[in-house]
């Protein structure tokens, strides 16, 4: 394994730990990261979130057979080009029975006729292009047997389905290192495969700092305040799909959290926790972690965030996060996020989408840092899709976290926006 000093050295020719822009610590933290290679094999039902750890190769044709995708009849096109060079009234083809999906006809069309289908029904042999019931006009009983009048142009192959359309037998369907998704469960299931093998799920061990932090169910003493970093991380830990450790609070007590370490790098593979990374006099994450890790402090050049640490303990990563906890939960979305789905062993969808939008609002920025600032993306006839900002924006006022469906992204180099100006934005959440 690389030391700290080797990677840095390799990410970066112009290092500088007191401004490090964002984009330079996540690709410091990606060189760090060794994804888990341990597997398991799960029922589907139990696969979504979870990592796909052998490529997926089907075992079959999806659909099996080509197959009707309308209700109507299935028919042979010479007919239907051999009419309409003869005659310009319909063509009438005799029905000579019926395909229901699952059900198939077991007879062969012979030309001037055809076969009444539904939606799925195995293509009766001979027929190649299916017309939809809509297109014909209603059957009627003469003569010898059902006659079907069509009055549709229609070319070879319409509405019909063919057999390893979706799917073909002995090809790749889903890559190492997918992370599974709805669709995915149920093309699995299309297979008829009934589990999988994923990665281990990745444990990640995380705590709380500070003598001034109470937790739900202590009265809260004189300036005091109630846990919050705790459970929005839980929150975010759950949605990546993570087993989490939750280790409670630990005071500004250096033997305290020096046990508190140590334990959490013996259980998990990554540890987070939150506070206690600045300059302060109970800030002591920085001393312990020179004695008990390979840790490289930053001040990241953004905003919120700007003092953190990561690095190792043991064999665990490390994510020393600011206190407040706007900033925790930036700075979670910002490096944390993409550095647990690595570990996990997902190789697809790392990044977040970055989505550019009119600014509903003038902003101040300064280049030579990112700003994170709170924002709903929001719909009207006037502007279309666009942004404004929740209000507050104070790194320690967590409603307007709560009040935001997305970040506004104003990127290192940026300067001020005025109002209408394109601004990128992340969203929060995605279809489900
Ligand atoms: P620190 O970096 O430890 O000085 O914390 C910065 C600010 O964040 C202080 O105002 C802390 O009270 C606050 N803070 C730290 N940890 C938490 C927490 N777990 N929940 C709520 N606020 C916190
Ligand atoms: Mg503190």
């Amino acid at each position: 394994m690389n030391s700290l000093r080797e990677v840095i050295a390799s990410c970066l020719t112009d290092y500088d730990p007191a401004a490090l822009p964002v984009a330079s610590a996540q690709t410091i933290i990606n060189g760090f990261v060794q994804p888990v290679v341990a597997m398991q094999t799960v029922p589907v039902q139990q696969a979504l979130g979870r990592v796909l750890a052998a490529e997926l190769i089907s075992p079959l044709n999806v659909p099996a057979h080509d197959n009707s995708a309308m209700d109507g009849y299935a028919l042979r096109a010479d007919d239907l080009i051999a009419h309409a060079a003869s005659a310009h009234a319909p063509c009438r083809l005799q029905q000579i029975g019926r395909a229901l999906a699952g059900k198939p006809f077991n007879g062969e069309l012979q030309p001037g006729q055809c076969v009444r289908v539904m939606t799925g029904a195995v293509l009766p042999t001979g027929a190649d292009t299916v017309v939809p019931q809509e297109l014909c006009l209603a059957p009627s009983d003469a003569e010898n047997g059902q006659w079907v009048e069509i009055a549709a142009a229609l070319t070879r192959g319409d509405n019909v389905r063919y057999a390893g359309e979706d799917l073909v037998r002995g090809k790749p369907v889903l890559a190492r290192g997918r992370n599974l998704q709805p669709a995915d469960l149920g093309l699995i299931a299309s297979l008829g495969i009934g589990s999988v093998p994923v990665f281990r799920q990745v444990r990640v061990a995380h705590f709380s700092t500070g003598d001034e932090i109470a937790s739900i169910g202590q009265p809260l003493a004189p300036g005091q305040v109630y846990d919050s970093n705790r459970y929005c991380l839980h929150g975010m830990l759950a949605r990546l799909g993570v087993q989490t450790i939750d280790m409670g609070v630990i005071a500004d007590d250096p033997a305290a959290l020096r046990s508190a370490l140590t334990a959490a790098a013996t259980h998990a593979d990554v540890v987070i926790t939150t506070g206690g990374v600045s300059v302060g006099e109970a800030d002591f994450i920085r001393s312990l972690m020179a004695q008990l890790g390979e840790v490289a402090f930053w001040k990241i050049a953004m905003r919120p965030g700007r003092p953190m640490a990561f690095g190792r303990i043991g064999e665990s990563l490390f994510f020393g996060l600011p206190g407040n906890p706007v900033a925790v939960m930036v700075t979670f979305y910002q490096f944390v996020r993409e550095a647990l789905l690595r570990l996990s062993g997902q190789t697809e969808r790392l990044q977040v989408p970055l989505l550019r939008v009119p600014s509903r609002v003038a902003l101040r920025k300064r280049p030579g840092r990112t700003e994170y600032q709170r924002a709903v993306l929001s719909h009207d006839d006037a502007l279309g899709w666009s942004v404004s900002l929740t209000g507050q924006q104070g790194s320690g006022v967590l409603r307007s976290m709560s009040a935001a469906n997305c970040l506004l992204v104003l990127e290192h180099e940026r300067g001020d926006v005025a109002c209408g100006d394109l601004v990128s934005v992340q969203l929060f959440d995605g279809l489900v």
